[in-house]
């Protein structure tokens, strides 16, 4: 491989934790000979320098005579570290002069400050995980759900991995079976069958795994659901009441703009980004319809819609206008809200609830699960895709393989169509990192956190 802009055999340090006053805070440190350079500003020196791997050490940060922290340091001996190579980790107070004061020793003996997923990176390197797990270690970090993170677990444990390398050895039999019948065309015998349309279980198997990628990135980005109506007919009650029934708030963006709330919630496991916006009414003021205008938008791009219908007021005019605006489109559910107050009847198929009294929310949920559950698929204990990059490679290896059984039906030679083969089985190594270039890897790594 390539040189890459920061040399993997420097020592490095970053801290892991945020940057932030806290209990503790972790500095981590890697490199080739890290445990003695780690040991120059500890004390007891020896007792870090000597120190078994996967153990940890009580002692003292110091800078020659003066301590700065009294601190655990956690040593791995390679190949038993997370990078692969020698590390120590510091367990130090989270003062933030102290994390500062200690990094800059650090920085003056002998480390520099790791790049963004620069460990992470090393373990690539290391050959600790193949490229789906790091991605995966990233995913981790950034879930916002905690289905978004088990699934992300799940491909830390090489589920993608495996999955790839199973489609990669069926390929290579396949050039593997082509081969043997260019070396031996007289011996049909001995010769394999090689038909086109032998890729297409291949195939099947590709298409699998891409069929997972929409639901990773639900589980990543949210089903978004939008609560739409007139003016008072209780959108922000009822938005109000999804974030209180809800305990596994995950973040809560109040307020982004003027015309629209946000908030992640959860319903049956799935994370929800949940939208009010403002009333559809017709505007004449410009800043009230650009408010309209945004509405429109967050609805066009919607999941799910919920209309709000005010059950005082009955079918008005809105209503009807929404419903013949929306007649075709199986993303809306009616809500007929303020039972408590109205005795009116529901028209057909809506569903009663009241923001009130939370009468009729369960109901609302499970309609709202219903639609999810119908338009998109979402995953069982199968890998799941959420890196647009494996995607897009698992992509070019069906185009791939599917070019190489068209080259056969056209009565191509049989070597000229290998070399389709060949092609999808350097998309799928790139996907594992076996063949990707340095500067697809760095682009990669610098999303990463500092520290990660
Ligand atoms: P929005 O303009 O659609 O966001 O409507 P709001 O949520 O602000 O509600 C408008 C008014 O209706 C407020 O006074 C709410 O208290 C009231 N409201 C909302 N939902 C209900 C409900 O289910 N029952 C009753 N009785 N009042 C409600």
């Amino acid at each position: 491989m390539k040189d890459f802009k920061y040399d993997p055999d420097d020592l490095i340090a970053a801290l892991a934790t945020p940057w932030a006053e806290s209990a503790l805070a972790v500095i981590r440190t890697t490199g080739p000979d890290c445990i003695s350079a780690a040991a120059r500003i500890f004390s007891p020196s020896d007792k870090l320098d000597q120190a078994a791997g996967n153990s940890i050490v009580y002692g003292y940060i110091s800078d020659g005579e003066v301590k700065l922290d009294e601190v655990t340091a956690a040593v791995y001996r390679a190949p038993r570290s997370y990078t692969g190579q020698e590390s120590v980790e510091f367990f130090v107070h989270g003062s933030l002069p102290g994390i500062r004061k200690i990094l800059e020793l650090l920085f003056r003996s002998g480390f520099r400050e790791a790049s963004p997923g620069e460990f992470t990176f090393r373990a690539f390197l290391n050959q600790k995980m193949d490229l789906t797990r790091a991605e995966a270690v990233q995913e981790i970090i950034s879930a916002k759900s905690n289905q978004a993170q088990s699934l992300a677990l799940n491909r830390l444990s090489g589920s993608i991995e495996n999955s790839i390398n199973t489609i990669k050895s069926e390929v290579t039999d396949l050039l593997a079976s082509v081969e043997i019948q260019l070396d031996y065309p007289e011996d049909e015998a001995e010769m394999p069958d090689v038909e086109a349309g032998e890729t297409k279980p291949i195939v099947g198997k590709i298409d699998r795994l891409l069929s997972t990628y929409r639901a990773g990135k639900i589980y990543q980005e949210g089903v978004r659901v939008v609560l739409a109506g007139k003016t008072n007919a209780g959108k922000s009650s009822l938005f109000n009441l999804f974030l209180k029934e809800d305990r596994s708030i995950v973040s809560d963006i109040h307020g982004t703009t003027r015309d629209y709330l946000e908030s992640w919630i959860s319903i049956g496991g799935i994370p929800v980004r949940l939208f009010d916006t403002a009333g559809l009414r017709e505007a004449d003021h410009p800043i009230e319809a650009e408010g309209i205008r945004r509405s429109n938008e967050i609805i066009d791009n919607a999941h799910v819609i919920l209309y709000v219908a005010d059950a005082q007021e009955g079918i008005t005019a809105d209503l009807e206008a929404f419903m013949s605006a929306y007649k075709e489109d199986s993303r809306c559910l009616y809500v007929w809200n303020k039972i408590d107050k109205a005795a009116t009847a529901a028209p057909d198929g809506f569903i009663k609830v009241s923001a009130l009294t939370a009468e009729g929310f369960a109901e609302l949920e499970e309609a709202i699960k219903t639609v999810v559950f119908r338009d998109h698929y979402v995953p069982g204990n199968e890998p799941v895709i959420d890196s647009m990059r494996q995607k897009k490679l698992l992509e070019e290896a069906r185009e791939a393989l599917n070019r190489y059984s068209q080259a056969l039906l056209d009565g191509m030679p049989m070597d000229m169509a290998a070399v389709e083969l060949t092609d999808a089985l350097n998309a799928l190594g790139e996907i594992t990192g076996e063949v990707t270039s340095a500067d697809v890897l760095e682009r990669m790594f610098s999303n990463f956190c500092v520290g990660k």
